[in-house]
Parts: structure tokens; sequence; C-alpha cells
């Protein structure tokens, strides 16, 4: 049977297009973008092309982009180098309940140190942050609030216009994961209010192991480096610059950006059916998140009675996920769902189905079959 790759969220495959950008650099060139010889010039033009598109992914300057080793580290940057300069009297930092990990433990990880005092925002049964209970946390005392776009694994959406309003108003800093929402629909970080945004190459259909922070000029410079060396990237991310990688980066902004509308419009159309006929198909079937506020390529199911993890090894060829995760030996729930208010038991319940670029009608089938013939089964031999 044809493999089918329905887990886009987890790691999108690379575009052709973007694979031919990379390849002159990956081949034939040489040199340091920070020589000031021809070949690193050249490099370094490159790069700065490459800035150009992932500035216009999300609405933000050319100059306010630091690449970075992917959004974890971009993330990393945002929360720690916030905190560690942070004014005095700015101690404490707000972070929703269903950031990714490279945000919710940094939090953590920076509370535990004793650097910042951490509120979490806890999220509505839809899975969503909703302005005024962000309000409601809100100080003067607050240095830093993040709250993702989209989430990774329901595909919801968060108001984050009204939420960078509410921040602003206060004085905090906003940032914003947008590893999710940027490429799949518009994003525009002057639009929104947003100081600070991560992004990632490998969920746009670029390379993995490449990303940006991308700030205002007057974030990035209250910012303090996680990364020290050479002064790299506005002395904000040391480090010779990945060149094939952002080159690729770039591009896959640049298509993203061309492309989001008809992709979304056709994505989101091949996600509705495969739902509609899971429903259809199957009884007991509940959509997690709230669905009129959601990324056209996400839907998270869940299937009563039957075991996510069975489910989705059952599935095989057709690669879905779950966001259970294995912790010191046993395995957590999706600690998004639990933040959403789900039980244990459903949160093992469900799997993610993320679509993207490269779906076609035909996976959509498949999909369907091998997931109604694996839940029936599942169901069967556990009921
Ligand atoms: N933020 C979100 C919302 C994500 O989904 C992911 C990847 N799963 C990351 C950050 C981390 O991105 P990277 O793999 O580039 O470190």
């Amino acid at each position: 049977m044809t493999e089918v790759y329905l887990d886009y969220n987890a790691s999108a495959p690379l575009d052709p297009r973007v694979f031919e950008a990379m390849a002159p650099v990956l081949s034939g060139e040489v040199g340091n973008a920070s020589s000031v010889h021809r070949f690193g010039r050249r490099q370094a033009a490159a790069v700065d092309e490459a800035r150009e598109h992932v500035a216009a992914l999300v609405g933000g300057r050319p100059g306010g982009v630091v690449f970075t080793a992917g959004a974890t580290e971009a993330n990393n940057l945002a929360l720690r180098g916030a905190v560690e300069a942070a004014p005095e009297g700015r101690q404490r930092m707000l972070v929703s309940a269903v950031e990714h990990a490279s945000v919710g433990r940094t939090a953590r990880w920076l509370a535990d140190c004793g650097l910042v005092k951490l509120d979490v925002i806890g999220v509505t049964a839809g899975g969503f942050v909703e302005p005024d209970t962000v309000e409601r946390l809100l100080g003067p005392d607050v240095t830093l609030v993040s709250v993702m776009a989209a989430n990774s694994e329901t595909g919801v959406l968060n108001p984050v216009g009204e939420i960078a309003e509410r921040v602003r108003a206060a004085g905090a800093m906003f940032h914003c994961d947008a590893t999710q929402m940027a490429g799949r629909l518009p994003f525009d970080m002057e639009t929104l209010g947003a100081d600070l945004v991560s992004v990632s190459g490998h969920k746009i259909c670029g390379p993995g192991g490449v990303g940006a922070l991308v700030g205002t000029r007057h974030a990035l410079a209250l910012l303090t480096p996680v990364v020290h060396g050479g002064g790299h990237e506005r002395g904000l991310r040391s480090g010779s610059l990945n060149v094939a990688g952002i080159v690729g980066l770039g591009a896959a902004a640049r298509i993203a950006t061309d492309e989001r509308q008809s992709e979304s419009a056709r994505v989101g159309a091949l996600r509705d059916r495969l739902v509609a006929e899971l429903g259809t198909q199957l009884a007991g079937v509940h959509q997690n998140g709230d669905p009129s506020r959601r990324l056209p390529n996400t839907a998270n199911l869940r299937f009563e009675g039957a075991d996510a993890e069975a489910v989705m090894s059952n599935m095989d060829p057709v690669a879905v996920s779950t966001g259970s995760a294995c912790s010191a030996g046993s395995i957590e729930p999706s600690e998004v769902l639990v933040a959403m208010g789900l039980s244990h038991e459903a949160a093992f319940e469900s799997v993610r189905f993320s679509l993207g670029r490269f779906t076609t009608e035909s996976d959509i089938d498949t999909a369907v079959e091998r997931a109604v013939a694996s839940v029936e089964r599942v169901r069967v031999m556990t009921g």
C-alpha cells in the first residue's frame, strides 16, 4: 500500500523548488557570510535576500530577522533573552497553557531558576486564549507574554491582535510563536502588534534545523543573547551562518507567502472531507478544538473507545500522530488537550491529522479507509 503522510505539523516535506534554491549553495559555493572577500559577500547577499522573504512571511522588517537553528532556539532566545534583560520590577512572565515545549518548558525552567515568576494563561474548552484572561493576569511587573498564533496539536487560532493590544497597553513585550501559522494563513506582526515572532523552516516545506526570531527594533534591542561568540545576527545569535539552510528557509517563505491563499483553500477542503467521511463512517468521533477558528490543514479527532496509540500503529503506512508523550517511562496524555479540559481517557483517544502542500485526494481516500479499519479493529480488540 502507498505511504501517506498526514503529519505536516510535525515536519513538512521539502518542496523541490526549495531544494533547487539550496542546491547551488550546497554544491558550488564557498565562503563565510561574514568574510569581506567576494566569496563571502555572495553568501551574505543570499542571506540578505532570504531575510526579506522571511520578513515578508510575517510582516516584519528584514533588519529584524535573527536566523536561528529553528523555532525552538527562537523561542528560547525570546523568553530567556527578555528575562535576563528585564528591568527592575518586571520579573513576571505569562505563558499560555498550550504552548510548544520550547516555550512552556523554557518558561518553567526560568521560573525554577528563580529568574522570573511564571503565571500560566488557561485556555477555553475550544483551546484558545481569551484576551480577558490575559488582561486579568497582566500587571506592571510583567516583562513578557507569550501566546502562540496557532496550536500545533489542534490547529486552534488565538486572537493574537487583541491579546497583543492588552499586553502592549500594560507595557510588556508580546512574543508570538507563529511556527504553525506562518505560511498557512496571513500573519502580519506589525498590524497584530507582536514584538517578537518565531518561525521554523521545516513546517513550511523548507529545511529543518533553521528558523528565525523576527523582532521590532525596540524589542530586539531589549534582548540578551543566549548564544555568545562572534556577534553574528546583530549580536543576538553568534555562529557562522547556515547559508544553505537560510536560503532554503527564504525560498520556503517566499513560496508560502505566494501560495498560502490557494493552498489553504485546497487543503482546507481536503481536511473537511476527511473529517466528514470519518464522522459518517464511524460512530463516536469528536473534534477537539473549536472548528470555527482553526488552521485549514489540521484536525484533532477523538475516536471514543479506541486508544490513539493503537489506532495510529494500525493505520501504518498512513502517518498521523498523537500528542501523548513518553515521560519517565510512562505515557503522559497531551498537555494541550488536558489544558482544554479533556479527561485523560479522552486525550488518550485523540489523533492528529495534519495535511499540507503535497496531500492529494487519493491520500485522503487511503487515510479514511485505514483510519476506519483501524478504529474498528482497536474497538473490537479492546471492547
Ligand atoms: N513551536 C511550535 C508551535 C512547533 O509546532 C514546533 C515544532 N513542533 C516548534 C516550536 C519547534 O520548532 P523547531 O522544530 O524548528 O525547533
